[in-house]
């Protein structure tokens, strides 16, 4: 938790995560910043006049901010914001766009404000700059598995956690064990199947490739997707 000093103002990178009305003229943001985590301000004027911050408050840009805590005290205040990467290639995109807004309601919904999780902001640009080059799915399944070891759930689907073979007829996702058993090691309901172990993190991978990968890259959605429910109650679809 960063303590602000009062009067002082702030700059930081940041991402729009929630904006709600506030009053007749005012808008309570939450911004990821780069440096200070979570962090709250009201934007005075801004549902009155979209040119008070330039019309540049929208989620998947990412900002530059100034925040003040005012000197008679109150909720900290947004100053100023710049544009500093707008990401078209994936605002262009709507299965992208779709993909980035859900990745901004999650994050939205893990990080409680004042909370700091490092690399999360790297990790939402590296996703957005990704996600408008590559094959999205893929992409979106890298996010996924990045975001929850970021939260301190780091799952090792290379090879089983019990025996550690890395070849196997098939692995099934065990949330209890953290990662893949293998189906000597495996007990129980045999819920999610994979073919083979999932290799390390990378973003790049082109569109287009066979079916088979496709139904790899929907397994390991699942997965991650169960990580979240498991581990933090937070459907990610
Ligand atoms: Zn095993």
């Amino acid at each position: 938790m960063v303590v602000k000093k009062i009067g002082e103002s702030l700059k930081d990178q940041a991402f729009l995560l929630r904006s709600v009305p506030y009053g007749d003229d005012h808008r309570i943001l939450s911004f990821l910043t780069a440096s200070h985590g979570r962090v709250e301000a009201i934007a005075l004027g801004a549902r009155k006049s979209a040119r008070r911050f330039s019309g540049i408050l929208d989620f998947l840009h990412c900002l530059e901010i100034e925040t003040q805590v005012p000197r008679r005290g109150g909720l900290t205040q947004l100053l100023h914001c710049e544009l500093r990467e707008p990401y078209e290639g994936v605002r262009a995109d709507y299965e992208a766009t779709i993909v980035a807004l859900k990745w901004i309601r999650m994050v939205s919904r893990v990080v409680p404000e004042g909370q700091s999780v490092p690399g999360l902001f790297a990790l939402l640009q590296e996703g957005l700059s990704s996600l408008a080059v590559y094959r999205r799915d893929w992409v979106d399944v890298v996010f996924l598995r990045q975001l929850l070891g970021r939260l301190g759930f780091l799952l090792d689907l290379s090879r089983c956690v019990l025996c550690h073979r890395d070849r196997a007829e098939a692995f099934y996702f065990s949330a209890e064990e953290g990662g893949l058993l293998c189906e000597a090691c495996h007990r129980g309901p045999k819920v999610q199947a994979l073919a083979g172990a999932i290799p390390g993190d990378f973003w790049e991978r082109e569109s287009g490739a066979s079916e088979e990968e496709g139904d790899w890259v929907r397994a390991s959605r699942a997965i991650f997707a169960a990580g979240f429910r498991h581990y933090l109650g937070v459907d990610p679809e």
